[in-house]
């Protein structure tokens, strides 16, 4: 025997250990542990997740959230290498559930194997937005009306659409109390009710920066919690008197406006094929929108002088049209009305 040689104080054995042998090494560690219980809080409506006092949004079904909590509920020894873990699950009831972990690894070149179980308990509770949306809190309202005008279905659909996609990507970026709660259509326009201001405030600039108009904000007391006044705040957006898209009248000319500023309005010209720039006090009607063009054909080409086939009375119509216009029989252009005149919009 090597005066080298090294023995195990408590068994015995022959080791290279300064100390214990690995064998007894393992046998004194208490190299994992699980908590006995858990509990899942859920939120009945949307099924959020409560962590501590934080709701966060999930789209991980019951099992995994079972999962991830019997793994989480396991704790190895830093020393431990390779582990492993495995769960069988087995659902009791709705608001109980049993998992066995198995939890494998090699300990000091040893390789070790255990088993726990542990409860889990689902419990429900209705979380912070579900419980503002219930009870009707709000923090603003954004007004979308219009100059002189009512909001047309195209503005509107626009509105609801930019206010959708916004709370999408707030509510995605963890901005869970920035909520539409309502989205009504009254006579004079949209009413969108939201539950911050800072979503109020996103939608009023959106759609501002989409649809033209401008937008002021009316704060009114409401109370006070915890020393702090509270605001309800009313965003009032007005879209200008004309839209893009919008055929007008001016100067006996017909344009299609393309772009709206404060009160200066750049128009496509259809006769000179040229852009303009209106003041809006300048303009003399409203004809119509682009949008609800109708389509109709070209009976014959003469010079600046048109037949269009009206598709209502099948009777042909003479139009002057500009030099910016080539038109020929057969082709098909778009048209509005102005009482018997038909505007080519080309
Ligand atoms: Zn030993
Ligand atoms: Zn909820």
């Amino acid at each position: 025997m090597a005066i080298t040689d090294r023995f195990c104080p408590r068994c015995g054995e022959r080791t290279n250990n300064e100390g214990l042998c690995n064998q007894c090494k393992v046998a004194e560690t208490r190299w994992f542990s699980c908590e006995p219980k858990v509990q899942s809080v859920q939120c009945p409506s949307c099924g959020a997740i409560k962590q501590g006092n934080v709701w966060t949004d999930t789209d991980r079904n019951r099992d995994d959230l079972a999962h991830d909590l019997a793994r989480n509920s396991v704790h190895v020894h830093p020393d431990l290498k390779s582990p492993r873990i495995d769960v069988r699950l087995n659902n009791m009831s709705s608001n109980r559930s049993y998992a066995i972990i198995i939890v494998q690894g090699l300990l000091y070149h040893l390789p070790v194997k255990g088993k726990c179980d542990i409860e889990i308990l689902w419990q429900k509770e209705q979380c912070d937005r579900c419980n503002r949306i219930s009870g009707s809190y709000y923090e603003g309202v954004v007004q979308i009306r219009a100059q002189g005008r009512f909001p047309s279905p195209f503005e509107s659909q626009m509105a609801v659409s930019i206010a959708s996609d916004i709370e999408e990507s707030l509510q995605m970026g963890g901005e869970r109390l920035s909520f539409i709660s309502d989205m009504t259509e009254t006579r004079d326009g949209l009413n969108i009710v939201v539950g911050s201001q800072h979503i109020g405030l996103l939608i009023s600039k959106k759609v501002t920066a989409e649809l033209g108009g401008r937008f002021t904000t009316h704060p009114k007391l409401i109370g006070e919690k915890d020393g702090k006044q509270l605001f309800r705040i009313t965003y009032s957006v007005r879209l200008p008197r004309f839209q893009k898209r919008d055929v007008i009248k001016f100067q006996q000319k017909y344009a299609e406006v393309i772009q709206v500023e404060s009160d200066n309005i750049r128009v496509f010209d259809f006769f000179d094929g040229k852009i303009k720039s209106v003041r809006e006090d300048k303009i003399d009607k409203l004809i119509g929108n682009a949008r609800n063009a109708e389509d109709a054909m070209v009976a014959f080409s003469d010079g600046n002088t048109v037949g269009i086939i009206d598709p209502l009375s099948s009777a042909t119509r003479e139009s002057v049209v500009g030099p910016s216009l080539k038109l020929k029989a057969g082709d098909y252009v778009r048209i509005l009305r102005d009482d018997d005149q038909l505007i080519i919009l080309g």
